[in-house]
């Protein structure tokens, strides 16, 4: 199981759903980043068709929209968040670039080379990264481009606490190994970067604090919802703790026949 399942095994679905529909973003991130993994795919057509896969609220999916001319198809399983992207697309006046629907990403309703770009920032893991790259490649056009964001050891040094890791992020591996994937699956590895640290502490963690306190308060203070509010805790603090060792990390690929 990965991570996100063993929560969801975990903690019933809705009070997840609940917990993250109303924040900005799902994972690390961030605007100047979406941007740059953007800036490395060249001679992209007049107005790129791309896939904004486990698209969250979709943080990612107004910086695409209002950075450029294109349309975007944004997919995420939870209705939550679903409600959450359109709800940002309304307020940012980008109704007429992006549609969003409730869907999975194991089986993308999408037409064989529909895409110039598919794009998966912090959910790939939700499929597995080889299989996502591997599977979605169908729908992407010759040429085309995918980004997805993923977590990676940073050095070859490992943890003390390496059962931590392997059991909370199970495809975690070194960044040239998640190359070699990209290019067995039968992608030009065009770039790839590692996620600066304000990702995480100034544009995923700074809202946690307010959140927790809102969600409790809901939840009233009720069992499940402290448990799952003290897992997001521990979570902040592996992050803390063990950042030289890890991190997220964008990858961009160019599909080449
Ligand atoms: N891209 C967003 C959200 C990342 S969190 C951001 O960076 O902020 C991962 C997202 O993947 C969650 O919104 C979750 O609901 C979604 N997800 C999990 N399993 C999925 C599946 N099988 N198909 C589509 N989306 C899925």
């Amino acid at each position: 199981m990965n991570k996100e399942d063993t929560i969801i095994a975990q903690f019933d679905y809705t009070l997840i759903a609940n917990y993250f529909s109303v924040i900005d973003r799902q994972g690390p991130g961030g605007k100047e980043e979406t941007l740059k993994a953007l800036s490395f795919m060249k001679n992209l057509p007049a107005k790129p068709k791309i896939a904004d896969i486990g698209c969250g609220t979709g943080s990612q999916t107004s910086v695409l929209a209002s950075g450029m001319d294109c349309s975007i198809t944004a997919v995420d399983l939870l209705p939550e968040m679903v409600e959450g992207v359109k709800a940002r697309i309304r307020r940012d006046n980008l109704e007429d670039k992006v549609t969003a629907f409730v869907g999975s990403m194991t089986e993308l309703p999408f037409r064989p080379n529909e895409f110039d770009i598919f794009w998966a920032e912090g959910s790939i893991y939700n499929i597995g990264f080889e299989k996502g790259l591997t599977e979605w490649r169908k729908f992407i056009k010759p040429g085309g481009f995918i980004a997805v964001s993923e977590c990676c050891w940073l050095t070859n040094k490992r943890p003390d606490n390496i059962g931590y890791f392997l059991q909370n992020y199970l495809e975690i591996d070194n960044i040239s190994n998640k190359l070699r994937i990209m290019e067995q699956a039968g992608y030009l590895p065009t770039a790839h970067f590692v996620l600066p640290e304000h990702c995480w502490t100034d544009n995923y963690f700074a809202q946690m604090e307010t959140r927790m306190r809102e969600f409790l308060e809901e939840n009233n203070n009720s069992t499940a919802a402290r448990q799952f509010v003290a897992f997001m805790k521990s979570d902040m603090l592996i992050f803390q703790q063990y950042k030289e060792f890890f991190g997220y990390v964008f990858f961009i690929g160019q599909k080449y026949d």
